[in-house]
């Protein structure tokens, strides 16, 4: 039995990857479940998937759950803080940890399973955009296996030959085309982004996700989380990748090599297929996900993004080549504006604005220990939420 921590159970990546794990539960063992503070959520999982350890980062969360779970009669040991996240993250018994906490949350928690050695699967694209080469340095000390979750990266993953590590250029790739379905918003114009509410922007067209993520596919943020996190799975510069928006989201991304081939993972978009990737890597097992019938999809469309409209694609893209701490910047100021848009408090216009303006204020700075990288999320989350009273 190969035991599992899930990271995020209650969010849609932790119950996409429950899904999977219950369809399996011969070959895997849910050892420990972590969540916020959604009790409720977290009581019925506890009682379906039977976990030894329990983590609601929230105190307050856990002491309810504690509650519950002494009138339900079932042992569980339950934590709470960081410190119970990092702990299940260690665990000598679990060999797989499922990272799909949302955001900067993430980041310790990730980072002790991969120092743990452990096979990490990452969801949590934040942790790599704040802290890559902390991430990466840790694996490579550590031995942890890194594999992508994220429905592009496990779609270029699966259409790289086995040694890439060493340089895509060694292995004869000319570029990586990251495809995008260009959110919910992409054919609105920029007065019309300007009235956006928060359910519009968070009803994409293709996916069912959290609602920061929601949010960053709506702005094209995500597509430059996206770009950063290729650069650092995939050892690789922002000239190499290239954005492709495609509607349909059929093709979930695409290797071009320099004999002129592109390869491309096509599949229904339904995040249990990485996720069944990610965790059977180099096996195949199955993820319950409706086979695409490529009759119905008939037609796959492509166009190149638009970066007016759009100006977060270009921040994210320019704070990887900056490099440094830029990105843990670019990162902070969008989950400060991102939570203050899902708030009401400012305009789906403002998001790339504040992004800009705190990119602008805080210096960045080498990012090659977590006391740098802290350091400047401290700092630009202060500044972001300073010009959240200001922008216009
Ligand atoms: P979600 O909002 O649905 O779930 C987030 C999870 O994180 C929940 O379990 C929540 O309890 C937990 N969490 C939130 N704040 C926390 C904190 N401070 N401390 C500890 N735990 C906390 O989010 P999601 O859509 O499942 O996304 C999770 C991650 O996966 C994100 O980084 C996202 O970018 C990435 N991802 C998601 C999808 C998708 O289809 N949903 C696809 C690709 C990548
Ligand atoms: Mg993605």
């Amino acid at each position: 039995m190969i035991g599992i921590t899930v990271l995020g159970a209650t969010g849609s990546i932790g119950i996409s990857t429950l899904d999977v794990l219950s369809q399996h539960q011969d070959r895997y063992q849910v050892l420990a479940l972590t969540a916020n503070t959604q009790v409720d959520k977290m009581l019925a999982l506890v009682h379906q998937h039977q976990p030894k350890y329990v983590v609601m980062a929230d105190p307050d969360a856990a002491e309810k759950l504690e509650l519950s779970l002494r009138s339900a009669a079932l042992s569980v040991v339950i934590l709470s803080g960081v410190a119970g996240l990092e702990q299940v993250s260690a665990l000598d018994e679990v060999t797989v940890v499922m990272a799909a906490i949302v955001g900067g949350a993430g980041l310790l928690p990730t980072l002790a399973a991969v120092k743990a050695g452990k096979r990490v699967l990452l969801a949590n694209k934040e942790a790599l955009v704040m802290s890559g080469s902390v991430l990466m340095n840790a694996a490579q000390e550590s031995g942890a296996v890194l594999l992508p979750v994220d429905s592009e990266h496990n779609a270029i993953f699966q259409c790289l030959p086995e040694h890439y590590a060493d340089g895509l250029a060694h292995v004869g790739v000319k570029r990586l085309l990251l495809t995008a379905s260009g959110g919910p918003l992409r054919n609105l114009s920029a007065s019309e982004l300007y009235e956006v509410t928060p359910d519009q922007a968070c009803a994409h067209p293709n996916w069912v996700m959290g609602r920061k993520i929601s949010v960053d596919s709506a702005s094209m943020m995500n597509k430059g989380l996206e770009v950063i996190e290729a650069c650092w799975l995939f050892n690789t510069s922002v000239d190499t990748i290239k954005v492709v928006i495609h509607p349909q989201s059929v093709i979930h991304s695409m290797v071009e090599y320099v004999d002129g081939s592109i390869l491309a993972q096509l599949g229904s978009p339904d995040m249990r297929t990485p996720i069944a990737h990610a965790l059977a890597w180099p096996e195949r097992i199955t993820a319950g996900v409706k086979p695409l019938n490529l009759f119905d999809v008939a037609r796959l469309d492509f166009e190149p993004p638009d970066l007016g409209r759009f100006p977060c694609l270009r921040l994210a893209c320019e704070a990887a080549k900056q490099g440094g701490t830029a990105t843990t910047i670019l990162n902070a100021a969008n989950e400060v504006a991102v939570a203050a848009f899902l708030e009401g408090t400012i305009r789906f216009t403002h998001l790339p604005k504040i992004i800009e303006q705190t990119l602008e204020a805080v210096s960045s700075t080498g990012a090659q220990t977590l006391a740098e990288i802290l350091s400047a999320d401290e700092l630009a989350r202060q500044a972001a939420t300073r010009y959240i009273t200001t922008v216009d």
